[in-house]
């Protein structure tokens, strides 16, 4: 077994999409940076694929957004909201962003492997696939770097800054002793996907029955993807019921799911997602700070997590720099990150507890009254609002022009 050392300005646990957009914007302003990966590779289903405007304007200032928009991906223009078959309402994007009218939907392997191959043309960007940060290294009380499986042994990362962007399940938020400061849990999203039917279209929608709400979205190139929101501690009770009940549920919620309910012989094909969000007290302690779903973890409520979890590494970037350049690295410094985010991720958190109430629930009373709520808000100008404060948040980050790529 080998022990590797390398040292560098900064290492970022997580290849995903927060660590993948932090190391590529601090390689391209020079800075020596390592993202360490556990997975060997960016294969993953049911995670953030549909992309918000918020993150394409990003995408826009670095000037990577026409880069991106040229792999396989769909465009998700309007949204419809239903109570059983009934058509309570619409939304569209053009609300949202005159500039961006549209969500895009790409496969995050898509998306992470292109932010790869452009990363990687830069000098000073490392990614090492299959290193999972097992310990963290500390000099006293500041963070010096990371210990990681590699496969042929050991990697010890010695840095000046130390990042956990390793998602809801944070190994450097564990080891490092970060507290949480609230968790929320709604309920599980159980995800499955079906051929897309020839009349459908590019539209999202949200669904309510007598039993469950449901998320159907439009999945490239030509599937749909369907979620159905089980309350908190059901899915244990569906599944010990058998899948009779399920299959009829499923019948009778869309004609789009027959084949796919007629087929099933188990719960195999379901994949199942916590709903759940949490936000960590303190983000930044002495040379270590957490982003990304690491420290804000947003339900999928809104489809709002990787443009919440890009803009806090847009700003980490800037945060991070700095910070560098001046040579001071102390929770005080890298907590400037929290205090430029905090406002906007409760605010969100909030508004997505709200959704989650109506949508995660059995409960008879909220099931009668969301429909006429979802009728009232999608008739006034009131769905524009929290469309654009939800889906498009508030207003541009400013980014500097070292993190800017040239065509
Ligand atoms: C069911 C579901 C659906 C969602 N749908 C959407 C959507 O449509 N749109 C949207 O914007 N958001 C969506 N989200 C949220 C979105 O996926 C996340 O907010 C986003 O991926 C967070 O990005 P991140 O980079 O912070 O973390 P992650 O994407 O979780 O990336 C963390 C990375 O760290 C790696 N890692 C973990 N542990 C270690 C370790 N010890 N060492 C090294 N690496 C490690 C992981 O392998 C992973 O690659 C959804 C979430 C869920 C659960």
């Amino acid at each position: 077994m080998v022990h590797r050392v390398m040292e560098k300005d900064v290492c970022i646990a997580g290849g995903g999409p927060a660590g993948l957009i932090l190391g590529m914007l601090l390689a391209k302003a020079g800075v020596d940076v390592v993202v360490l990966e556990s997975h060997d590779n960016f294969d993953r289903e049911y995670r953030g694929e549909v992309l918000q405007p918020r993150f394409l304007q990003l995408l826009e200032q670095v000037n990577l957004r026409s880069y991106i928009e040229s792999f396989p991906s769909s465009k998700v223009r309007k949204g419809a909201l239903y109570y059983k078959d009934k058509r309570l309402g619409e939304f569209s994007f053009d609300n949202i962003s005159e500039e961006i009218p549209y969500a895009l939907w790409m496969p995050q392997p898509i998306l992470l492997q292109a932010l790869y191959d452009k990363a990687k043309s830069l000098p000073s960007f490392e990614l090492l696939f299959h290193a999972a940060v097992k310990e963290l290294r500390y000099e006293g009380e500041r963070v010096t770097g990371v210990v990681a499986q590699i496969p042929e042994g050991t990697l010890e990362v010695r840095a000046r800054v130390t990042v956990g962007a390793d998602g809801r399940f944070s190994a450097v938020s564990r080891l490092g002793g970060f507290e949480m400061e609230y968790e929320h849990l709604a309920g599980d999203l159980i995800w499955f996907t079906i051929p897309k039917p020839d009349d459908w279209g590019d539209e999202l929608r949200l669904k309510i029955t007598d039993g469950y709400g449901y998320i159907i979205l439009p999945k490239y190139p030509n599937c749909l993807q369907v979620g159905v929101a089980v309350p908190l501690g059901e899915w244990k009770a569906i599944r010990e019921h058998g899948i009779e009940p399920f299959r009829q549920e499923l019948l009778a919620a869309h004609p789009a799911f027959r084949e796919f309910a007629e087929a099933l012989t188990d719960f195999k094909p379901f994949v199942l997602l916590q709903v759940k969000d949490f936000y960590v007290k303190q983000w930044a302690k002495d040379g270590c700070l957490l982003i990304g779903d690491a420290a804000h973890c947003a339900s999928p409520v809104g489809a709002v997590g990787v443009s919440l979890s890009v803009t806090t590494a847009v700003i980490a970037a800037d945060v991070i720099y700095d910070a560098l350049q001046d040579g001071d690295v102390s929770a005080d410094r890298l907590g400037r990150v929290q205090a430029l985010r905090d406002s906007e991720i409760r605010s969100v958190h909030k508004m997505q507890a709200r959704a989650a109430r109506m949508f995660f629930t059995s409960t008879p009373f909220i099931r009668t009254f969301a429909p006429v709520v979802i009728s009232l808000v999608t008739r006034t100008k009131l769905l524009a609002a929290v469309q654009r404060r939800v889906l498009s948040l508030s207003g541009k980050v400013p980014i500097h022009e070292r993190f800017t790529f040239q065509d």
